[in-house]
């Protein structure tokens, strides 16, 4: 890779499609509701508020989905960042159902905006593998019926099918989403920003809200060039948020990850990687993978709690393709681009009123895409009809992350799995060839006895 500009481009920037640059507020407004943040939760609100009739203006400091929303990997995937078995332990099992089906009406939110609207460039592809790097298929079996009695739909692939469709001697079994599928999310965002002016709402970019004074019934937000005024505000700043409400952006461990996507490849890509949906394996934060473009594979991984030498991590998602895919041969990084999450205590994300008319849509963490179109869809429902879903999140406070500690921690817990993945994942490789040279003398003994 080299360092010029094309190199370190955002591949969603090289491939977006057409789209007005939105002025700054430069007057004095009165609105309904009023949004901060221009990523997809803060666009969704503010679809979802004018297609109800509403008035709604959204400041975003930058340009519309600049931050996460434009730079992530691109899996609307069902669930949340924490874990089934956390949620049904903290909230209960009907409970967890209910917030299980939010979660699917997030993707069927996003998947059906997508056709509806026939929004260009975004180019949905189908399905999810969860690939498994050690032989446990008890266990994804055990994984997969409980996520079916939750309400998901999965299925259990075994080694032989994965090995089919990905030409990796470390893959065992997966766990198949059949809903799930990939997208473009700038392309997506970019949609999303467009319907919601055709509903009505007004975007303003460059604008950031830098006070907002939340008492009385009409709030006050001001911003460099002019003043809203608005009965409801909704706070959908995610990690940025920080100076506005710093109370607020404590409860958020910033999370910093890395996405590439290589040079075109040549026809040995067909034959590695035939599986078209998405893919993540079992380490964690690395390696969540599909194939844009037609012939380029976009690779990310190396999660950061703190600032990173980009050209280090290109080497190092190289060095992961390699391990993971040898047959693939030189593989050049052709973009390379970082992107930071908001991640909460709890994992799940922060949805609803926390003052009279003082709302908020964050803390997505790194399952935002499902999470930010229901959580959006229920705070304008929230808002406009006075609807009282989004209390399914209650339980989820706003619990401080921990500061510097906390980012230190999060980074402890990535670097430490990493080689017990690595040893986990080499026994299993063992246990399968010496289960193979037992097969094979067996066969050997039984040819013998005939
Ligand atoms: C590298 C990476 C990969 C990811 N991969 C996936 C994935 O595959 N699937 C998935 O589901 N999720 C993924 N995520 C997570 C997902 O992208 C986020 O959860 C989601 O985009 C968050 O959306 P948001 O609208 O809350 O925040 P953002 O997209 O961060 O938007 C917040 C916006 O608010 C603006 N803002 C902040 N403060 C102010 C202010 N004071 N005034 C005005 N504007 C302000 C910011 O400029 C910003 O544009 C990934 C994230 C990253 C970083």
């Amino acid at each position: 890779m080299s360092d010029g500009d094309t190199a370190s481009l955002n591949w969603y920037e090289a491939t977006r499609v057409a789209s007005p640059a939105r002025p700054r507020l430069n007057f004095d407004a009165d609105v309904d509701v009023c949004v901060v943040g221009g990523g997809l939760a803060g666009l969704t609100v503010a679809r979802e508020v004018a297609r109800r009739g509403w008035s709604v203006a959204v400041l975003e400091a930058d340009r519309i989905a600049s931050a996460a929303s434009g730079r992530n990997t691109g899996f609307v995937l069902p669930g949340f960042g924490a874990h089934i078995e956390d949620i049904v332990e903290r909230v209960g099992l009907d409970h967890a159902k209910q917030l299980w089906a939010l979660s699917e009406q997030g993707l069927d939110y996003v998947r059906a905006t997508v056709a509806e609207a026939e929004l260009p460039g975004v180019d949905p592809v189908p399905g999810w593998l969860h690939v498994s790097k050690t032989d446990n298929d008890r266990e994804v079996r055990a994984e997969i019926e409980r996520l079916r009695w939750i309400g998901a739909d999965v299925e259990f692939w075994p080694a032989a099918r994965v090995r089919g469709e990905l030409d990796n001697p470390r893959y065992f079994n997966a766990a198949h989403f059949r809903r799930a599928f990939h997208i473009h999310p700038l392309n997506y965002a970019l949609g999303l920003a467009a319907l919601a002016e055709q509903a009505g709402a007004r975007i303003f970019e460059e604008t950031p809200a830098l006070e907002i004074d939340p008492a009385g019934v009409r709030k006050r937000i001001a911003t460099p060039g002019g003043r809203v005024r608005a009965a409801h505000v909704v706070l959908a700043g995610n990690v940025q948020l920080g100076e506005l409400m710093p109370r607020l952006a404590a409860t958020l461990l910033p999370i910093t990850t890395f996405v590439m996507v290589s040079e075109p490849l040549g026809p040995q890509l067909d034959d590695v990687i035939r599986w078209r949906g998405a893919v993540s394996d079992t380490n964690r934060a690395d390696n969540h993978y599909r194939i844009v473009g037609g012939n380029r594979l976009q690779w990310s991984g190396r999660m950061r709690a703190w600032e990173a030498d980009p050209r280090r991590i290109g080497r190092g998602l190289v060095n992961d393709i390699r391990r993971n895919f040898p047959a693939l041969g030189e593989v050049e990084v052709a973009h390379l681009w970082r992107g930071t999450l908001g991640r909460t205590v709890h994992r799940m994300p922060q949805i609803g009123e926390i003052e009279r008319g003082l709302w908020v849509a964050s803390g997505f963490g790194g399952h935002g895409l499902n999470t930010t179109a229901m959580g959006g869809d229920l705070v304008a429902r929230g808002i406009v009809e006075n609807d009282q879903t989004w209390r399914l999140f209650a339980p989820y406070e706003l619990v401080w992350a921990g500061g510097r500690l906390g980012r230190a921690v999060a980074q402890g817990i990535y670097w430490g799995t990493r080689p017990a993945d690595r040893f986990a994942q080499a026994l299993a490789r063992r246990n399968e060839r010496a289960r193979a040279r037992k097969a094979a003398k067996l066969a050997g003994r039984a040819t013998a006895v005939q």
